[in-house]
């Protein structure tokens, strides 16, 4: 399940009833699985009921989230974007990533939303690929905000 599958589902208007501070880090920790859509109160109204519909469904197909091995502390996180820039799935599939702030696309593992960093797509981590296992955004993160487990 990509981020943005869930992220424009969802209401978008960063209430902050779920108790993060926008509607992408909401997606980013529900493709974790450490948030439920029931966590989400404007979801759960009439308004939003064929979002949460969909997001049922597409919940369906992709099963439980699995243990993901990579965590963001998001109130440690400054937004620097260091991690992005330095990550090599970023170097590699967007040139923005280069630029400053983070990548203008989604093939990334790691994204700069509203200030804070988000997970947009854990698959294409490398943190666990055998002798090279990567820790790059670790190594480079001044606040501690990320922890690979
Ligand atoms: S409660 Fe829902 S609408 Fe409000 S910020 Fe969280 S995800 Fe967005
Ligand atoms: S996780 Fe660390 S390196 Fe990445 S944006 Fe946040 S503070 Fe910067
Ligand atoms: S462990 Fe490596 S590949 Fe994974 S997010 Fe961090 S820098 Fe990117």
């Amino acid at each position: 399940m990509h981020v943005m599958d869930v992220y424009k589902r969802l209401p978008r208007i960063n209430c902050g009833q779920c108790g993060k501070k926008t509607c992408m880090a909401f997606a980013s920790e529900f493709i974790k699985g450490d948030l439920k859509l029931s966590d989400c109160t404007p979801l759960n109204t009439e308004e939003y009921e064929e979002n949460r519909k969909r997001l049922e469904q597409i919940l369906e197909k992709t099963g439980k989230a699995e243990e993901t091995g990579l965590l963001i502390y998001e109130d440690l996180c400054n937004g620097c974007g260091n991690c992005v820039i330095a990550c090599p799935v970023s170097a590699m599939n967007d040139e923005g990533a280069a630029g400053g702030k983070g990548p203008t696309e989604d093939d990334v593992v790691l994204k700069v939303v509203d200030g804070r960093v988000v997970l947009v797509d854990l698959e294409k981590c490398r943190r666990a690929e055998g002798d090279t296992r990567c820790r790059v955004c670790v190594q480079v993160c001044g606040k501690d905000a990320i922890k690979l487990v």
